[in-house]
């Protein structure tokens, strides 16, 4: 396994991401997870390995001194992630508590939503453009990052569908057969598609178990590892 901090450089406008990285293969393709980086041209990016490092742990720490080092430089895209709401703990701006408040603050007077409401008409086009948005991540193969997923799922332990979601999603889910909506059916994939499908599930997110210090998938490290791990 190697562990590195890499930095992934858009080579037409020098526009750069810091990330840390633990891959079996070097060469795996893997320019970072941030949403600068899922939006950007993949043939415009370009990965430098600043760093290696012998552990997870080490990579860590490793991490918050390379952000620390480039945060203030206007070329750094590693926050320019807001809508994805997930930086590197205090590192990030948007996690300090006085930033947090000025943001607040600024919503309240500046918001130019302040007591209206969108149109009918407007609320489709929203609705159309967060579809696209969607399809064009899936399309480039793009994975919400694993910390804001772990912080998602920790957020909503415990918690309950209310009834009206309950009723929403029912009715979604009526007059709809299961197999209707396999676009599969009938049809295999190419070799070429084959092939694509295993370098995605190749590329996947990892998780170390602090334990036993094997990766896994973040679901199989959820349920078996980790807290649950049998070597803790
Ligand atoms: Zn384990």
């Amino acid at each position: 396994m190697y562990y590195f901090i890499y930095k992934t450089t858009n080579k037409i406008n020098g526009k750069y991401y810091i990330g840390r990285h633990s891959t079996n293969k070097l060469d795996d393709g893997y320019f970072g997870s941030g949403l600068w980086v899922s939006r950007s041209n993949k043939k415009n990016l370009e990965r430098e390995i600043l760093l290696f490092c012998d552990s997870f742990e080490e990579l860590l720490e490793k991490e918050k001194e390379y952000i620390k080092q480039n945060i203030d430089n206007a070329q750094c895209m590693n926050f320019n992630n807001s809508s994805v709401g997930f930086g590197s703990g205090e590192l990030n701006p948007a996690n300090r508590p006085e930033e947090r408040e000025k943001r607040r603050a600024r919503m309240k007077t500046n918001n130019p939503m302040k007591g209206k409401t969108h149109s009918e008409d407007a609320k489709e086009k929203i609705r159309q453009s967060s579809i696209i948005l969607n399809q064009k991540r899936k399309d480039e193969g793009w994975e919400f990052p694993l910390e804001a997923r772990l912080k998602i799922s920790e957020s909503r332990k415990g918690k309950k569908a209310s009834e009206a979601t309950k009723e929403k999603l029912s009715q979604l889910r009526k007059g709809k057969k299961p197999q209707e909506s396999c676009t599969m059916k009938g049809k295999t994939h190419s070799e070429d598609a084959k092939e694509k499908i295993r370098q995605k599930a190749l590329n996947r997110q990892k998780i170390e178990c602090e334990h036993c210090h094997r990766l896994f998938s973040p679901n199989t490290y959820k349920r078996w590892h980790g807290d649950n791990c049998k070597e803790k």
